[in-house]
């Protein structure tokens, strides 16, 4: 079982370790066909790639925007 609270960076992380886990199994062969689904163009290759394309992205996109001021106007509520 995974861990039922996990960081971003986790996700983020898990996330590209999944898509990659993905793209090596479904690396199409010297036939250019899925050696999994057996086709030539592999709809779970592609849906990893894009996976992998949005986490660099949004990697670059939450470096770039680390809040300067970690006190932000949020309100703390509980519950
Ligand atoms: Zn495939």
């Amino acid at each position: 079982m995974t861990a039922p609270f996990l960081s971003l960076a986790q996700i983020h992380n898990r996330l590209i370790l999944t898509a990659r886990w993905i793209l090596r199994d479904h690396r199409p062969g010297p036939d250019g066909r899925c050696p999994v689904c057996r086709t030539a163009d592999c709809p779970v290759a592609a849906a990893a790639r894009d996976m992998l394309r949005v986490a660099r992205e949004v990697h670059l996109w939450s470096t770039a925007t680390q809040p300067a001021a970690p006190d932000r106007d949020e309100p703390q509520q509980a519950g």
